[in-house]
């Protein structure tokens, strides 16, 4: 049954507390800012990489080409055709993040994750203006004042021209980079690369700003479901209640080594408490543990009161036990990494080896299916797509194989039936023909026959199976 709260409304949903993480100082601290500055180095400067492709193709060495509808990272260049190679990716980076949360916990929540990433600059930001946990708390409490309001502004305009970065750098990955910034410069910036910079400024700005741990409480469905991959020797942080309680004050010599400072509280940034055990709320930051290692130090106790451990572990200490070695190679971890070997054996085979270097696609005109031809010959036409995925201008020869008598003739060029039609297709790009194929009705039969359309390039060929169709 719920309650009825102060206010006279029904306690459906628990009261927004606003965490205020205190500023702590240690190993994972150090660590976390570096792939902060890491990760949002690349996200921001990536676009701005040169990749010499040759003439007439894009030189950024990571873009999603929306007209060609290509995308091209570094030496990679992947085509609309080949879109079956980001679901491999896609199959690739899930994977492996199930392996190492099955090891690791959730390190990609607390490290790696944009949402932890951008909270943190932000908290970093809001510290900078507003000062550490105890400031905050005393300026938020505090009446309006020249001083909040100077402080609150301050912190907003910095969080809000973040945010235009950030969604600025979005629409990069979709453009070339310095063209982007001469447009800019002039004015000119379209409709939809405005609509998705203030979209993802204003996401930034929420998310980071406002949003901040409940993204991750209430809002992440892999926070809700990376319990699955968790067995009992998965490392997560925890307290080591044998070690640490009874709580009490450094002076009580009856006490655990815990002294109750609250110091592992006043800086997780979800504002939990770690030694009331496992909580879905904590994202593995391990800021705790520098916390407490911190005020260990201080009071010359050994440190290690939290930190990364297994079940495994922490059970078999509760019955008094010794702690085992962390097992990495386990059935569950075995499976996931069979299964990267395999996906990157395939991704690394169809982007090298097996690549198609041309591609060719056809689709038959339906209506009308055929025409009979003055001189008694049927006729087919086709929309005949030739891809060159070389770097170079390539010639290619399109022929049909399959029928005898069959000649082939597209809107542009004449026929050809000994050697077939010569095209030349650009450097990375597409053929686009209509092709007619005229066969004399004697031979073939009535209905469906089998033809090949087979394109031949300098340096490799391919083969489409079609079908051409005669009056019955
Ligand atoms: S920081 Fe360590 S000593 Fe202080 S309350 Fe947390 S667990 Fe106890
Ligand atoms: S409990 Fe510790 S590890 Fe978990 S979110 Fe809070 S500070 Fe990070």
């Amino acid at each position: 049954m719920t309650e009825i709260n102060k206010s006279g409304t029904n306690d459906l949903f628990e009261e927004h507390k606003k965490v205020f993480p205190a500023r702590v100082k240690g190993k994972f601290r150090s660590l976390k800012w570096k792939l902060l500055i890491l990760f949002l180095s690349i996200y921001y400067f990536l676009p701005f990489i040169r990749w010499e492709r040759g003439e007439g193709l894009p030189n950024q060495a990571v873009l999603i080409d929306t007209a060609s509808r290509k995308f091209y990272f570094f030496f990679i260049e992947v085509w609309p055709q080949e879109v079956f190679i980001f679901t491999g990716l896609l199959a690739l980076a899930a994977i492996t993040l199930f392996f190492v949360t099955s090891i690791l916990g959730r390190i990609w929540c607390g490290y790696a994750c944009p949402q932890t990433i951008w909270t943190d600059l932000f908290i970093a930001v809001e510290r900078f203006f507003e000062g550490d946990r105890v400031q905050r708390i005393r300026l938020q409490n505090n009446k309006l004042s020249f001083n909040k309001i100077w402080r609150k502004t301050l912190k907003h305009l910095t969080w809000l021209l973040i945010s235009v970065f950030t969604g600025g750098a979005f629409i990069l990955y979709f453009t070339d980079a310095p063209t982007f910034f001469k447009h800019l410069s002039e004015f000119q910036i379209s409709y939809p690369a405005l609509f998705w910079i203030s979209t993802l400024t204003l996401s930034t700005y929420i998310l980071a700003g406002f949003a901040r741990e409940h993204v991750c409480t209430y809002m992440c469905p892999y926070a809700r479901f990376q319990g699955s991959m968790f067995d009992e020797d998965t490392m997560i942080v925890s307290f080591d209640e044998k070690r640490g309680e009874p709580r009490g004050k450094v002076s009580n010599k009856n006490a655990g080594d815990c002294i109750d400072c609250n110091r592992c509280v006043a800086v997780c940034p979800t504002g939990i408490d770690i030694r009331n055990g496992q909580q879905y709320q904590c994202i593995n930051c391990a800021l705790c543990i520098d916390a407490c290692n911190d005020i260990m130090q201080k009071v010359k106790r050994p440190t290690g009161l939290i930190k990364y451990d297994t079940l495994t572990n922490i059970n078999a200490r509760a019955k008094g036990l010794e702690g085992s070695k962390i097992r990495i190679m386990r059935p569950r971890s075995i499976i996931y990494l069979t299964l990267i070997l395999t996906f990157s054996a395939l991704i690394i085979y169809t982007l090298s080896a097996g690549k198609k270097m041309i591609d060719i696609n056809v689709i038959r005109d339906r209506n009308p299916m055929y025409i009979q031809l003055s001189n008694g010959d049927i006729r087919n036409a086709y929309r005949v797509h030739i891809l060159n995925k070389y770097p170079t201008e390539q010639k290619f020869t399109l022929s049909v194989e399959g029928v005898k008598g069959a000649v082939i003739s597209t809107s542009h060029q004449g026929s050809n039936k000994e050697h077939g039609l010569i095209v030349n297709i650009k450097a990375s790009d597409i053929g686009d023909y209509r092709l007619f194929v005229d066969i004399p009705k004697n031979n073939i039969k009535a209905g469906n026959n089998k033809i090949k359309f087979v394109v031949i390039g300098e340096k490799a060929q391919d083969i489409y199976d079609g079908i051409f169709i005669a009056p019955k």
